[in-house]
């Protein structure tokens, strides 16, 4: 007879595109004692976890929330509220993540007008201005901020300006960028933004942070058709996440999920936005000064690179895997495969929320140095850490 016991993951180092190292406070808030959900004490959690969301995200909405699933339904809480049959909606696609929009966008039964730009590059304004001039029955545009596929930035004031000239509502994915990259919410007008608990927030991964302009609510409020999905219809999920008490049953919510999330975002405001912003851009400097004194190239022109998303090409003889699981099994360590047109082709190395330390970038690079030395690979070796370590020098 197979005798189960109890399972033990190994300790490992995470720094591929999430999920990120937990912080110990969230794990230990997550083992917290359950309650209910309908419970005043959880009710008071859930109205600061909100305040803490409205400020993460850099908004005064109403409507903002944490969805209880990951942030592919996030994703799919926006497309199907804000979407309806017969509508257009101009998808901006630079990556994996911008053909998951357009998926979206069709499987609500509307047309979706690509807007595509090589992936390693930012959306162009060029292209989506043409598109909105030749499309003005566009309702929406949806774009990815950080492109987790390949760790490009893309200028969303900028894509929000144009779209609001053309009165679309702004659907914006910030899976990657929430508590990594400045998001201003409000101050660049978008109307819709989803993210993930497991990237740049360093929760554990499975829910997804959202929220919602007035405008974008009003949208959703006067559908002609009923939202096909009964889970992640917000019109009913606001009898539960609405205010005060009158909140009805809608779903158990992840309890302990939610009290991890409101710890990392506690922890997220004790930092402070802007200092968490620079502590990624920080680390980053250190990674690539390493990197680069080894001899490793970035995918992505320096201007629009995401900090917490490095995307480094694998140099040329270097088996992608083997290299990989060597830094598993040696070094406890994970970085992130090529996604897509990439695989094969690169390492996506992440740098986000509680991962984006100098511990992590000094163990990179030695585990680094010495796997692709051991595989023969045409690099400078010895030289990474001492390039990383005065990078901190000159900044401390
Ligand atoms: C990770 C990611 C998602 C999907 O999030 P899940 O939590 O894996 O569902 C969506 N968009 C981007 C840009 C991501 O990086």
């Amino acid at each position: 007879m197979t005798i189960f016991t109890s399972f033990h993951p190994p300790q490992r180092t995470l720094m591929g595109p999430g999920p990120s190292d937990v912080h110990p406070r969230i794990l230990q808030a997550m083992s917290r004692p359950t309650i209910g959900h309908l419970d005043p004490a959880f009710i008071g959690m859930m109205d600061e976890l909100k305040g803490l969301l409205q400020y993460a995200f850099q908004t005064q909405n109403a409507l903002t929330f944490a969805v209880s699933a990951p942030g592919s339904a996030g994703m799919e809480t926006c497309f199907t509220n804000l979407i309806e049959p017969g509508d257009t909606v101009i998808v901006c696609q630079n990556g994996v993540f911008g053909g998951r929009m357009k998926e979206n966008v069709e499987r609500c039964g509307a047309m979706a007008i690509m807007v595509e730009d090589e992936w390693g590059t930012p959306v162009s304004l060029d292209k989506l201005a043409d598109a909105l001039e030749i499309h003005p029955e566009a309702k929406a545009v949806a774009f990815v901020h950080a492109e987790t596929s390949t760790g490009v930035q893309s200028d969303a004031a900028a894509i929000a300006k144009l779209a609001r000239k053309h009165q679309c509502l702004t659907i914006m994915d910030t899976v990657t960028s929430l508590g990594g990259t400045p998001i201003c919410m409000d101050e660049w007008g978008i109307d819709a933004i989803y993210s993930g608990s497991q990237k740049c927030l360093s929760c554990t991964p499975g829910l997804s942070p959202v929220s919602f302009s007035d405008k974008a609510a009003q949208v959703i409020q006067q559908r002609q058709s009923k939202v096909q999905s009964w889970f992640l219809d917000l019109n009913l999920v606001m009898g539960y996440w609405g205010e005060g008490a009158k909140r009805a049953y809608h779903h158990t919510a992840p309890i302990n999920a939610l009290y991890g999330l409101h710890e990392a975002l506690v922890i997220l405001h004790e930092e402070g936005l802007e200092q968490a912003w620079a502590r990624h851009e920080l680390h980053h400097k250190a990674l690539k000064a390493g990197l680069e004194a080894m001899g490793l190239t970035f995918l992505v022109y320096e201007a629009y690179r995401l900090p917490q998303l490095n995307t480094v090409t694998i140099p040329s003889g270097i088996d992608d895997a083997t290299v990989r699981s060597r830094l598993l099994s040696d070094y406890q360590l994970e970085i992130g495969a090529g996604l897509g047109v990439m695989a094969g082709k690169v390492w996506r190395i992440g740098l986000m929320g509680h991962s984006a330390c100098k511990k992590n970038v000094l163990l990179c690079l030695a585990a680094l140095d010495s796997v692709l030395s051991e595989l023969g690979a045409d690099i400078k070796s010895g030289v990474a850490v001492a390039a990383a370590n005065k990078v901190y020098a000159d900044t401390e």
